[in-house]
């Protein structure tokens, strides 16, 4: 496939949206690129203004580092804003989330998205500047999967109650956020529960 070049309206914004994640990262990356596009092609199909100031979009990115930044200067969605969530996959890929209507979607770059783009490139043309070339300019179609989902966890306990806060009835630390677990009478944190994830050294 040779390279279309018929970049959408909204990719005027994508050079100013990769100097921010640049930014972050003291690099431009492929995986920051897409990132990127993943997150202006989310605000499309959403019909929403990106990148968000509010909470009303919740993002779940399938893996860490490079692209999940991409994300989020493009969908204005952050862990630190609680818009974002990891789900530790190891995928590049990420679902957005509209929460005020449940409407959802998942992106994902198309599996033989390298393969094309190895094969596409001009004559001695590196591979690392072949991905950023082409995942600048090629439309959507021909870099992404695009799917309508339906999220199968409880949203709304998800993003909980801001302010809600409770003590571990064992360990006496604070929980927030609802994530607590409740049984037989006690409140327990997630340690506390059996889902520690350390040992004392
Ligand atoms: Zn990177
Ligand atoms: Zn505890």
């Amino acid at each position: 496939m040779t390279a279309p070049v018929s970049p959408a309206p909204r990719l005027e914004r994508l050079p100013e949206l990769l100097e921010q994640s640049a930014a972050l990262h003291r690099h431009l990356c492929p995986r920051q690129v897409l990132g990127a596009r993943t997150g202006l092609m989310a605000g499309e199909w959403l019909g929403l203004e990106f990148p968000r100031t509010d909470k009303r979009v919740l993002v779940f990115v399938e893996t860490d580092g490079c692209f999940a930044d991409g994300v989020s200067v493009a969908s204005g969605c952050w862990l630190g804003r609680r818009t974002l969530r990891l789900v530790d996959h190891g995928k590049v890929a990420a679902t957005f989330v509209d929460t005020r209507t449940g409407r959802a979607v998942r992106i994902s770059p198309r599996p033989d998205l390298r393969s094309r783009v190895r094969e596409g490139r001009p004559e001695g043309q590196k591979r690392w500047d072949a991905y950023m070339a082409a995942y600048q300019t090629w439309p959507d179609e021909a870099l992404f999967n695009v799917q309508p989902v339906r999220l199968t966890l409880d949203l709304a306990a998800l993003i909980s109650v801001a302010g809600v806060r409770t003590v571990c009835d064992r360990c006496r630390e604070e929980i927030i956020n609802g994530r607590e677990i409740t049984s037989s009478g006690e409140t327990l944190c997630r340690d506390c529960a059996g889902e520690r994830y350390w040992d004392p050294a």
